[in-house]
């Protein structure tokens, strides 16, 4: 089927086209030349870095040369996901797209709307008729989905602008004008071995049934984490009855909140039953303060596959459990500017038992540079008095909501005379290419919109199709206002 009778015609005709060439991240390289060569037809100067970067630099139209220079950002790659049963190869295959009432969708394949109806704006700009705009620059950088890559290998000078649209949010109505920064730490504390006292068996104490989710998106739900279950209910186990740690593991990914984590102890016969009713008695509890949210929280023993001959000695045991207790999770502040907004956070992501001693990662975010830092200091600091080595990772930077931003003003005015209301003004606590934008082109001013996009990602991606004409008379009239 024909998309590019859609309106605007301009953006969907090469929203068709993107859809023709295989580009996901790591893949970039013929729509990166398509890139090229589109602008080579038009006579618009353009260049790509080492990197794979494209910036099209586009002349204003007559008479509004003086305007300050917009740059249009988007990202050039996509997510290739598909459903089992789809025969697709995303190396070579175009996407193929079905219409189902006022949504697009492509055939059991992602869409890549993330980000191609953002570049295909952009890109069909440059042939709308009638559509007043300052000097351009457009920018499409590669490998955002991986890691935000592409702008972090961008160089100073690639673009000349100071004001940037970035075309790459989900939701109509709303403008995004700020994301986190984050850092990950790890770790090490080293633990002295002692045998197993005689007589004890091991033990396995499991907790699981928790929520888990993004550590960044969802740490505002103050859901449980499972390594700080384990540590409270193992710490209440400890006062009560001798029992000896022998390795403690949980989480698997810096940016998960940890659903599961379980302790290996080795422990007397007599007093696995008064063990197992103080488990249970802190698990109520906790259960209690966490309120409806984990109503699956479980805490059970188990018995353990083999005995362990070692175990934490007195002192490593305490410090391991002090360091646990004391390590933050969860939501350190919210934002003072915008209302619901995370603006500082922890995860306290992973622990695992190795033969140097215990490794510990948490993931710190931020979407103030120096909120950042406070914490992963505070986080070292408790590290290093319990006598652990501590690494940190080079932190990527946040995105600051600017709410005097010039381009916001500009942005929220022109919509509320397109639409009739001002955009609901949004940050998200995780990673965007702005918060990297920022700070490669120091003093940038950034606004983030795009058109309504759903489960972006993922095969049941689609995009609203009205929502992109919207998209694109907000996108021609914040120009056109620019441009003076
Ligand atoms: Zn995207």
């Amino acid at each position: 089927m024909s998309i590019s009778g859609f309106e605007p015609n301009v953006l969907w005709k090469q929203f068709e086209k993107i859809l023709s060439i295989p580009h996901c991240s790591g893949n970039e390289k013929q729509l990166g030349e398509y890139l090229l060569s589109y602008a080579k037809s038009r006579n618009l100067e353009a260049e790509r870095d080492d990197t794979g970067n494209v910036v099209i630099r586009v002349p204003a139209t007559p008479g509004h040369e003086g305007a300050p220079v917009v740059v249009l950002q988007g990202h050039q790659d996509m997510v290739g996901e598909k459903n089992s049963d789809v025969n697709f190869d995303f190396n070579k295959d175009p996407i193929q797209v079905e219409v189902d009432g006022d949504w697009l969708t492509a055939k059991g394949t992602t869409l890549g709307a993330d980000n191609g109806i953002g570049l295909a704006a952009a890109l069909g700009l440059v042939e709308a008729e009638g559509v007043v705009h300052g000097p351009l620059e457009i920018l499409a950088t590669v490998d955002e989905e991986v890691g935000l890559t592409g702008a972090g290998k961008l160089l100073p000078g690639f673009v000349k602008g100071q004001t940037l649209l970035n075309l790459d949010s989900e939701e109509l109505g709303a403008v995004y004008i700020g994301c986190a920064g984050g850092g990950d730490t790890t770790i090490t504390l080293p633990v002295s071995r002692t045998d197993a006292p005689a007589g004890t068996k091991s033990l396995i104490v499991k907790v699981s049934g928790l929520r888990g989710g993004h550590s960044g998106i969802d740490i505002i739900e103050q859901r449980g984490n499972a390594i700080k279950v384990l540590t409270r209910v193992l710490s209440q186990v400890v006062k009560s009855q001798p029992c000896h740690i022998a390795e403690i593991n949980g989480g698997n990914k810096r940016n998960a909140i940890p659903r599961e984590a379980w302790g290996g102890v080795m422990a007397l016969d007599t007093a696995v039953d008064e063990i197992s009713g103080v488990a249970a008695n802190e698990m109520e509890k906790i259960k209690v303060e966490l309120g409806g949210r984990e109503s699956d929280l479980s805490v059970v023993l188990e018995p353990a596959d083999q005995a362990y001959a070692k175990v934490l000695d007195e002192k490593s045991q305490g410090t391991l459990l002090d360091l646990l207790l004391g390590l933050p999770h969860g939501v350190e502040a919210m934002s003072y500017d915008i209302p619901g907004l995370v603006e500082t956070s922890n995860n306290l992501a992973t622990i695992s038992t190795s033969g140097k001693g215990m490794v510990i990662g948490t993931s710190t975010r931020s979407s103030i540079v120096s909120a950042l830092q406070a914490l992963r200091d505070r986080i070292s600091g408790i590290a290093r008095l319990a006598g652990a080595e501590v690494k940190e990772n080079e932190p990527y930077p946040g995105w600051k909501p600017d709410l005097d931003s010039n381009i916001l003003q500009v942005v929220k005015k022109v919509h509320a005379d397109v639409f009739g209301k001002e955009p609901e003004m949004k940050a998200i606590h995780a990673g965007l290419e702005c918060g990297i934008i920022g700070e490669k082109f120091p003093g940038m001013d950034m606004v983030s919109f795009g058109p309504w996009i759903e489960h972006p990602h993922s095969p049941e991606e689609r995009v609203n199709i009205p929502s992109v004409n919207s998209f694109w008379q907000l996108l021609v009239a914040v120009l056109q206002e620019m441009a003076g």
